[in-house]
């Protein structure tokens, strides 16, 4: 699954530098997550980088990107390769 930014985010821009996929961007009002980028941290880290710093807690799992972890690791090799 991806995750989703909530209508809770005050714009501070501290997970969009910890997002090792760069799907997270300055979005109009709030900021938002690319459903297609977010691999919720898998193939990087244990646990959503951006989840662990946001003051808020405004970022949850977005129910409209059900993906299983082996989709998830797919996505991020994914990612890797046309990061090369
Ligand atoms: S869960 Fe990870 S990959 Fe997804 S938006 Fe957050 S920091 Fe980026
Ligand atoms: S860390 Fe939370 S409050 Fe700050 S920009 Fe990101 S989602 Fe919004």
């Amino acid at each position: 699954m991806a995750l989703k930014i909530l209508d809770q985010c005050i714009n501070c821009d501290v997970c969009e530098p910890e997002c090792p996929n760069d799907a997270i961007s300055a979005g109009e009002p709030i900021y938002v997550i690319d459903p297609a980028k977010c691999t919720e941290c898998v193939g990087h880290f244990d646990v959503p980088q951006c989840q662990e710093v946001c003051p808020v807690e405004c970022i949850a799992l977005d129910t409209l990107f059900q993906e299983s972890k082996e989709v998830l690791m797919e996505k991020y090799q994914r990612l890797k390769i046309l990061k090369i």
